[in-house]
């Protein structure tokens, strides 16, 4: 437990100090803490410290997790792949969705977003480093998908999400990340109203921030390598 106590002050030293350098306020910029493959219980440990939006990728790993940890009042994101049939469990579940990249699934989780609760949050992923191994809508596309996403009334369009190239220079990552800014900043400028920018991961979450990043996802400078964690829950 002191063991990740120490990591998430640091992973918050790093935050505060790159928000400093950038000019913008630390609390300008929150963490989502990435606990795929993270037991329960060292979630439970987290929020204890005061941290509780968490990210989850995998709907069934998510849903045992949510379960264990009702008793606490966390905000979840799942920032995973989208799977159109598990859209409407989805919906039930989460806070907020960063991987919409498709009209289809966008309606689906309006759909069945539950009536009492608030519009699901929602960010569209944006293909920022162009390689076509990865999700999200190229660039070109994202004004017609904001536009369609807007009108949904179970959804709340956000803002945008993106991973940068792994393995690139601070430049480079930079250069990406600013292709994202600047597409909110137009969208914004066409009338929409969004506040988000999901952008930034453990060994690129300085560039992001330099550019403009509010929500940075991170996992591994918080939990260790993937491969070292224990996934029961
Ligand atoms: C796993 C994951 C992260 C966290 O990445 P780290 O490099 O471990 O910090 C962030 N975003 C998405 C979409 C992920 O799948």
């Amino acid at each position: 437990m002191d063991i990740v106590k120490s990591t998430l002050q640091a992973v918050r030293e790093r935050i505060a100090q790159a928000a400093e350098l950038a000019g913008r306020a630390a609390d300008a910029v929150s963490l989502l803490a990435v606990s795929k493959a993270v037991p329960a219980e060292t979630v439970r440990d987290l929020a204890r410290q005061g941290q509780l939006a968490f990210g989850e990728n995998y709907l069934q790993e998510a849903t045992e997790k949510i379960r264990a940890l009702a008793d606490i009042d966390i905000c979840w994101h799942f920032i995973g792949p989208l799977q159109r049939n598990k859209t409407s469990h989805i919906a039930a579940c989460f806070d907020w969705v960063h991987s919409v990249d498709r009209i289809i699934t966008a309606q689906r989780l309006s759909a069945a977003r539950p009536q009492e609760r608030q519009p699901l949050n929602v960010c569209l992923q944006v293909n920022i480093s162009a390689e076509s191994s990865k999700s999200g809508i190229g660039i070109e596309a994202v004004a017609e998908l904001a536009g369609q996403v807007w009108e949904l009334p179970g959804l709340r369009l956000r803002g945008l999400m993106g991973i940068a190239q792994a393995g690139g220079d601070v430049a480079r990552q930079r250069a990406q990340f600013a292709q994202l800014r600047r597409c909110l900043d137009e969208l914004n400028r066409q009338g929409l109203a969004l506040d988000t920018l999901s952008m930034g991961m453990t060994d690129d979450m300085e560039a992001a921030i330099a550019e403009g990043a509010t929500i940075v996802r991170v996992g591994t400078a918080l939990f260790g390598s993937r491969i070292n964690r224990t996934t029961s829950v």
